[in-house]
């Protein structure tokens, strides 16, 4: 597997693996991460769909990526999809995916145009005081000396930052700031995560630091991401003969560890892959401390089948295993409007976690679980789906996104954070209807709140304790409904379905290099690890991308497809995305206008004078730097 850019490899079709029909492919969960993979195998590995098995131990397919009604409870969404134009490896897939929607064009097709058409953008980022405007009109409002802090943690490098928190870098200069509140509530960052996550999301999205504060560098489907993305997977993959087994845990993965060396994958030196392989000869490249090179196999899958029946799948070298471990929205349980969503974070046998935990034991390389699961308390947040049933909600959104929910067309263009509330609660409406079968006069907004122990403004207990209505009152209350109505129209006009997740920020938690193994861990013959909790370099978790892109590497590595991953979007690399960035963290605000002291000064004057006149001042001028 080698990474490559540009666009000479994009439309390349790789040829067919060598002894591809002899083999299969067992992929543990059906995610984004494991669908990608078995699209891959079939688009690019050209594995014969029936070979592929999927094993999913929930009864429907898509893992996180959720959007359903239930017929007693009502419409849930976990999550809503913030994505971006440059999630390569997604899009590299998304365009071979045909849309369920128009026939003839493909999914990528039919995002691009959507937005194309109707830009994401929003028009009121936060509130304060049940309903006023916050006014933070696009301003990042960070000092120099809190400029100089996210500088700092920019260059540091990623080893000494293994196992630290966000809050051994930043003081209050950063947390009381503008930038601090967009970027926690937009990504669902605590101050206690890692300051290593933190460096990588700003080295990866640097090209967007001008476009967080209005959301103007966001994209979004159609519908929810289980219609927009998931069912066009399945139906793809459907039309391949690929065999989906739902309801089927599976318990362990065992492995036969030794036996010689592994297979030995070096750097091709094709492509982007000249740079890999240049700092792996240089010594510069830091190595998992727990590779070896020693052979790893993985020999048979132990399972509980719907029924509770246990069987084992046995293993040889053509049978590939590719294994989603961990999972963020393991242990996640569903309340109702009438009953609070339970708080269950007890690990058991025949979910991602406790698979991951078997799986760690057998070797030091499969990475440490413990790092992530060990306290919900940290990495627990909630989300609700309300739904509008009839008008007496709207206008109080009306007045806040500036926008008519009804339009079809972009409404909050993201997040709503309320400010002041102890919860620290933030919602937002995607494009209306979010369901194809959604009614049309009913409008669905999802809630969401980061602290779920502090009582509320107004309802005053936790949201983990609160039943959907009083969820939904305490939005009410946030977003200006008087006092005397909240009650009423959190019974009668609206349906909430409150959903706690007790892992949703477990990949945030502080690690070290070796904490997740390696989508292919070194000797490995014949598995790989998917999704949030597999090492990919450079890519930052909790995105779609981030899944799909570990699909793609595990295929294109176990099956050595003879074709480019496209590398992670290189803007960090990027001069000009590097100088825009650092003048809009500053909200315009020149570099040489910063507050210095005498000798930073003449230093200034120094550097000034020494490239007056090249091409340097030019871009430096172009960018408003200077
Ligand atoms: C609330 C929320 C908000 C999000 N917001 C964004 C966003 O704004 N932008 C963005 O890009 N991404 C976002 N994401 C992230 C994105 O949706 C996920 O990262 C992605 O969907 C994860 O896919 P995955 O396949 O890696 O893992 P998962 O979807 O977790 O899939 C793992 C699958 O494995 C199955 N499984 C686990 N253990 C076993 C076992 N032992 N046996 C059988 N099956 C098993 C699970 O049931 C599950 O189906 C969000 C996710 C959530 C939940």
């Amino acid at each position: 597997m080698y990474y490559s850019s540009g666009n000479y490899e994009a439309f390349a079709t790789p040829k067919k693996p060598e002894g591809v029909d002899a083999k299969s492919a067992y992929l543990i969960g059906s995610g984004l991460a494991a669908l990608s993979a078995a699209c891959f195998l079939v688009r690019d590995g050209q594995m014969k769909g029936e070979h592929v098995h999927i094993l999913e131990k929930d009864p429907i397919p898509g893992g996180a990526c959720d959007g359903y009604k239930y017929q007693d409870i009502g419409y849930v969404m976990r999550g809503g999809r913030e994505m971006d134009n440059h999630f390569e490896c997604m899009w590299d897939l998304f365009r071979s995916i045909p849309s369920i929607e128009t026939e003839g064009v493909s999914v990528l097709d039919e995002y691009y145009w959507l937005n194309k058409e109707d830009p994401n953008y929003s028009l009121c980022r936060s509130t304060r005081a049940r309903g006023i405007d916050a006014g933070t009109n696009g301003k990042f409002a960070l000092t120099d000396k809190a400029s100089m802090e996210i500088m700092k943690l920019f260059f540091t490098p990623n080893e000494e930052l293994y196992g630290k928190k966000i809050s051994d870098f930043f003081d209050d200069e950063v947390f009381d700031s503008n930038f601090w509140m967009y970027w926690r509530t937009m990504f669902a960052f605590e101050n206690w995560h890692s300051a290593l996550e933190m460096k990588l999301y700003i080295k990866r999205y640097i090209h967007h630091i001008g476009g967080l504060p209005d959301f103007s560098a966001l994209r979004f489907t159609r519908y929810n991401q289980y219609e927009s993305m998931i069912l066009p997977m399945i139906t793809y993959l459907e039309g391949f003969g690929v065999q989906f087994h739902y309801n089927v845990k599976v318990d362990n993965v065992e492995f036969k560890i030794g036996g010689g060396m592994g297979p030995a994958r070096p750097h091709t030196g094709v492509g982007q892959d000249t740079i890999l392989k240049k700092q792996a000869e240089s010594g510069t490249f830091v190595r998992n401390p727990y590779s070896s090179p020693t052979r790893k196999m993985a020999t048979r899958i132990d399972l509980t089948e719907a029924d509770g029946a246990t069987r084992t799948i046995a293993l040889s070298d053509n049978d590939l295993v590719f294994i989603t471990n961990g999972g963020c929205v393991e242990n996640s349980s569903m309340g109702s409007q009438n009953t609070p969503a339970p708080y269950n974070t007890e690990i058991k046998e025949g979910g991602g976690w406790d698979m991951w935990r078997k799986i760690a034991a057998q070797d030091p390389s499969f990475g440490h679980p413990d790092k992530f699961c060990y306290d919900p308390e940290q990495t627990n947040w909630m989300s609700a789906t309300v739904e509008t049933l009839d008008q007496r909600i709207i206008p109080y959104i009306k007045n806040i996104c500036k926008r008519d929910p009804f339009t079809g067309k972009v409404v909050t263009g993201g997040i709503v954070t309320v400010k002041d509330s102890s919860w620290l609660m933030s919602w937002t409406i995607n494009r209306q209807p979010q369901f194809r079968q959604q009614p049309k006069d009913h409008c669905l907004v999802w809630v969401y709140a980061l602290f779920t122990d502090k009582p509320g403004d107004y309802v005053k207990k936790p949201m983990r304790e609160c039943t959907g209505k009083e969820i939904c009152m305490e939005w009410l209350y946030h977003i200006g409904v008087p006092e005397s109505e909240i009650e009423d129209m959190a019974a009668n006009s609206a349906n909430t379905v409150p959903v706690m997740m007790p892992y949703i920020d477990a990949f945030f938690m502080p690690r070290a290099y070796g904490d997740r193994p390696k989508v292919v861990p070194d000797g490995a013959v014949n598995f790989a690890f998917l999704g949030q909790f597999a090492e990919t370099p450079r890519d930052t978790i909790f995105t779609t991308e981030y899944s799909m892109r570990t699909g793609m590497e595990a295929v294109y590595t176990l099956l050595n497809v003879d074709r480019g991953v496209p590398e992670v979007w290189g803007s960090v690399y990027d001069v000009r995305d590097l100088l825009d960035a650092t003048v809009k963290l500053r909200d315009g605000k020149k570099l040489s206008d910063m507050e210095l002291n005498l000798v930073e000064k003449m230093a200034l004057k120094k550097v000034l004078s020494k490239i007056h006149g090249t091409d340097i001042e030019k871009l430096l001028k172009e960018y408003q730097v200077i």
